[in-house]
């Protein structure tokens, strides 16, 4: 899967981390050629047009380091680009299957391989997790689908439930669901019919089992090689049924993989499984990180730009850990604490977060420790100049009274401010003395 991307990928990043230096230019180039592979690899247009934006977002603020090449930061923005893409924010691949026994409703159109992944998944949850997983067909349309469930359930050894003519669907997954619950099985699967394409009477029959059955997982299996028919496919389901998930069948074939890259981001479901050939064997978990991987093909440059990325962090830590030793604690160093503060939620998060402090927060907000009381301090540091900034002790009565004005404060807050940056610098030089300073600086990045 993704062979033609992933050649159109490294083309341009070859290319490009040859490259010293990088003026703007070649970004937007490479960047242009991103796009239109992602085009063609049948990546809908909005997926790829923001994908080249975020990319591009990023190079731009991106801080240069000695030991890398621009052309390999790209590289590495594109990969946690790609792997956004593929994996949304949060959300494992697990599937719920707790509290037995558990449903699963596998929807999609006829040719999908609906029936297939039915039965492959059975099988990956009965050996990996030791589920006792039973099948039911609710295709009454086709015997020939009901016996398909049949043999393969037999070629796995996983049961199915009794085939018994002239029974509705509604009817099978009530049967499926009593003999589920009497049996002792974990899961309960139900393979319901599929049509040729979208349906008024196919989603009402889906939508009336989904009401007895309850699923605790909804997925649809679609074909991978039909790109954005795919994603749309899943936003019809997703709309008229509900889905918790995909399954992306045929990523064996030469598929041009576009379906993969969009359907995160035009359906907001997950990929949980893609299929990997005919065999029951050929289904694998969807990992976004390896995906991402395997379209760009260039692992050894996110490991390195991973590497020397860690290399600063530490490097700026211990530059700091040695300024702060020497009692060189300056307001820029303060601002720095109280911008992290800030993004750990200010006071109130940071003692929300210990336990038994809750209570202490909203304490600390009523005697005026709160965000706004930190914003105005980074206001009245960054209303100083860069030489007060390293050397609070310059201030002038006159320079106090002018920046405790423009921050909408008061000179005596100045002073607060003042006092706690000499007691905090005191406090790490004593740390420096006990090693303490150093374990604190760790926990900072
Ligand atoms: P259904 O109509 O959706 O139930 O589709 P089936 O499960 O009957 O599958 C249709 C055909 O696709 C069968 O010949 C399957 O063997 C094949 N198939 C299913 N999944 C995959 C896959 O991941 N890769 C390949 N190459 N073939 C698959």
């Amino acid at each position: 899967m993704f062979e033609n991307l992933s050649e159109r990928l490294s083309g341009v990043f070859d290319r490009l981390t040859k490259q010293g230096a990088l003026s703007e230019e070649d970004v937007k180039t490479a960047l242009r050629e991103v796009r239109v592979a992602l085009l063609e690899a049948d990546v809908s247009l909005p997926v790829a047009r923001d994908f080249v934006k975020a990319v591009q977002d990023k190079a731009t603020g991106q801080a240069v380091t000695k030991s890398i090449t621009p052309g390999q930061q790209v590289v590495k923005i594109v990969h946690d680009e790609l792997v956004h893409v593929l994996a949304g924010d949060g959300e494992a691949g697990a599937l719920r299957i707790d509290n037995p026994p558990a449903p699963i409703l596998m929807v999609g159109l006829q040719g999908g391989g609906k029936t297939t992944t039915t039965a492959k998944l059975a099988k990956r949850l009965k050996e990996r997790e030791g589920k006792r997983v039973l099948m039911a067909s609710l295709d009454v349309n086709r015997p020939a689908a009901m016996e398909q469930l049949q043999i393969l359930g037999t070629q796995i050894g996983v049961d199915t439930l009794p085939i018994v003519k002239g029974e509705d669907p509604v009817t099978i997954a009530k049967r499926a669901k009593t003999q589920a619950a009497l049996g002792g099985y974990d899961v309960y699967m139900l393979d319901t019919a599929g049509r040729l394409s979208i349906d008024e009477e196919l989603m009402a029959q889906v939508a009336a089992v989904r009401d007895v059955a309850n699923p605790r997982e909804t997925l649809l299996v679609v074909d991978g090689l039909t790109g954005q028919d795919a994603v749309h496919t899943a936003e019809n389901f997703d709309d008229r049924i509900g889905i918790t998930g995909v399954v992306l069948t045929r990523m064996d074939g030469d598929g041009r993989g576009g379906a993969a890259l969009s359907m995160r981001a035009v359906t907001g479901k997950p990929i949980r499984f893609v299929g990997l050939g005919e065999k029951m064997d050929a289904l694998e978990t969807f990992e976004p990180d390896r995906v991402a991987g395997r379209i760009l093909g260039m692992g050894d440059i996110v490991a390195l730009v991973e590497k020397a990325q860690a290399t600063i962090e530490a490097e700026q830590a211990e530059k700091m850990t040695k300024r702060f030793q020497k009692g060189r604690f300056n307001m820029n160093d303060l601002k720095m604490q109280l911008d992290q503060m800030l993004k750990m939620g200010g006071m109130e998060g940071i003692m929300g977060m210990m336990p038994g402090m809750g209570k202490l927060a909203g304490q600390a907000k009523e005697a005026g420790f709160d965000d706004r009381v930190i914003k105005r301090q980074i206001a009245m540091i960054q209303s100083m100049t860069k030489k007060e900034r390293a050397n609070p002790d310059l201030l002038q009565a006159s320079r106090k009274k002018r920046i405790a004005a423009g921050s909408g404060m008061e000179v005596s807050d100045l002073n607060k401010l003042l006092k706690m940056h000499r007691q905090m610098s005191d406090m790490m030089k004593k740390m420096g003395k006990g090693g303490m300073l150093k374990q604190a600086m760790k926990g900072m990045f």
